[in-house]
Parts: structure tokens; sequence; C-alpha cells
């Protein structure tokens, strides 16, 4: 393991006496031993006091963060530097085999930093492997090979990348092919992970969705400015449309909630050959009582609009 040239912690927030001053250390051990002797010194209730600090390895390697420190007793005190930042870089090397926003946003998170900054995930796992574990471990992984998220045992046994972008696969396929409705699931809000329930709920609506022989909640029509709006509500004489509501599935329905526009008759729509990927939502597990939603993306029809004929 790399050797420390030098720790750095600032103190930038609390008593100011005690704040903008400095201190230095040859390990983690000692600035985490000196953390925990100005615990006194931090907040008791509500908050926290800031800390930045530095890390410089013999190799000239440096790492700056932020601790967020409250007193020695409390729960995540945030006092152990080297946990701090094998957290940190564990979280975003992809190693987190149950991150807390479940493993289909985490696989999103960090695809996207890796996207924003190739070579994130290989950056924070040297940092780990040659930095900060000790003992260094003979190999760790192995690892999605295109979003970089650690794979589980059942992952591995089907390949070298992860279930989500199986399903991300699966899901380019479905937009072109010709009669698929069922594109995938995401994530619609916090604390909820779409499963397999949740899949077979959203084929067995999308089904009875896909009977409807007329222009649905949900398709889109092409207006007279090339713009695509989606039918919003449907009345007898007007077909009224929506650039922006939200799609709730429901059994055998759709419904929308959102900005209604005054929309076009429906004698003047025309089904296209194209079909259009929507958004949609429902309950996950179908439980409306605090299940929280799961976001889906279906194929929807697409018309136009047929000038009257005089
Ligand atoms: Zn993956």
């Amino acid at each position: 393991m790399m050797p420390i040239k030098k720790i750095t912690i600032t103190r930038a927030e609390g008593p100011a006496n005690l704040c903008g001053k400095p201190e230095t250390f040859a390990s983690f051990d000692e600035a985490t031993r000196w953390l925990y002797r100005q615990s006194s010194t931090f907040p008791e209730t509500g908050g926290y006091d800031k800390h930045d600090f530095t890390i410089v390895w013999e190799d000239e390697r440096t790492y700056t963060g932020r601790l967020d420190c409250t007193r020695a007793g409390h729960r995540d005190n945030d006092l152990d530097l080297r946990a701090h930042v094998i957290q940190h870089a564990s979280f975003y090397g992809g190693m987190l085999q149950y991150p807390i926003m479940g493993r289909m946003g985490y696989h999103d998170l960090i695809m996207n930093a890796e996207k924003r900054h190739p070579g994130t995930c290989e950056s924070y796992r040297d940092l780990l492997v040659n930095y900060l574990f000790d003992p260094t471990p003979e190999s760790i992984g192995p690892f999605c090979a295109r979003c970089h998220i650690v794979l589980t045992a059942d992952e591995q046994q089907h390949g070298s990348i992860c279930t989500y972008c199986h399903a991300d696969d699966a899901a380019a396929l479905a937009r072109t092919t010709p009669g698929a409705t069922f594109v995938r699931l995401f994530i619609d809000g916090p604390d909820v992970e779409p499963d397999d329930h949740d899949r077979e709920i959203a084929i067995e609506r999308l089904t009875r969705w896909d009977r409807d022989p007329d222009p649905r909640i949900g398709d889109y029509v092409i207006l007279s400015d090339g713009s695509y709006v989606r039918f919003a509500h449907i009345w007898d004489d007007v077909l009224q449309t929506t650039d922006c509501g939200s799609f709730y599935l429901g059994n055998g329905y759709v419904s929308m909630s959102g900005g209604l526009d005054p929309g076009v008759p429906p004698e003047q729509v025309v089904l296209t050959p194209e079909k259009k990927p929507g958004y949609f939502w429902f309950f996950h597990h179908n439980a409306p009582m605090g299940g929280g939603g799961v976001g889906l993306e279906a194929m929807c029809r697409v018309y136009t609009v047929q000038p009257l004929r005089e």
C-alpha cells in the first residue's frame, strides 16, 4: 500500500477560534484520533461542523474532501477519515452490492458519472486497492463491462453485463420490433425498485390497452406545425391533447393529469405506421397506499391530423 505523506484537516465550521487553522497528520489513525479529541466541540444535536481535508500520498496522489462531524457518540459521526474515503470511493467505484437507492438507480448513476468523466470508476478502484485497503486485496469485482457496477454471483453466471444493462438491450430491441409495446420499466420515484411482479402488471395492462382500436390516451398526434403531442382526454367530439402531462396506466384504461390543450376533432385524425415511445406510471405491485410509483416506457401509436375537406 502507498504510504501517506501528509493529511491536512481544516475546520470550516464551529467555534471561531478553532476554524481556519490547518492541522497536519502523518496517518489516518492520527487524523482520526485528533477528530475524536475535538468531539466535545461538535454540535450536540441537529447539524454538523464541516471540515475540509486533503490527503497526499508519497507518490503525490492527492485526494480532497469534506467531513461532516458530529459528536463521537452519534451514529454516522464522520470522524473516521479512512472509513469516510473508503465509503466514498466504494460508491463511485461501483462497488456497492446493496446501494441505498437500489441497484437500478445505482446503475444509472454510475453510468452517468462515467459518461461525464470517463475513467472515474477505474480511478476510484485503484484508489481503494492501492491506497486505502489494508491489506491490499488480490482482486476485486468482477464488474459489469458496460455500466461498471459490481456483478452479483447470479449475474456472473450469465455473462459480463448486469441485469440492468441486459434490460437496456432488451428495451433497445423492443423500440424497433414491430408489434412490441412494452419497452422497459424505470425508477419513477425514490424508494421503489421495479421488479418482475411490476413487469407482469405492466405487460398485462398494456395487452388490454392494445386491444383498443381507436386513438387512446397516451398515443401521439402530429400537429400541423410538426410537433408531437399526446392524447390526454377523449371526448365524443374532440380529442384533447397535452405536451407535458403524466400518464397513469390503469387496468384497462389510461388517465392523464396535467394541462389540457384544445385538441383535434376525431374525424380528422389518421393512423400512421409510426410508433413512438411514451412514458406512463403505475403503482408498484399495484399498491396505491404507500407503494410508490414505477415508471414505464411503452410504444404508442402515432396519428396525424388531416385537413378538413370542403
Ligand atoms: Zn451494467
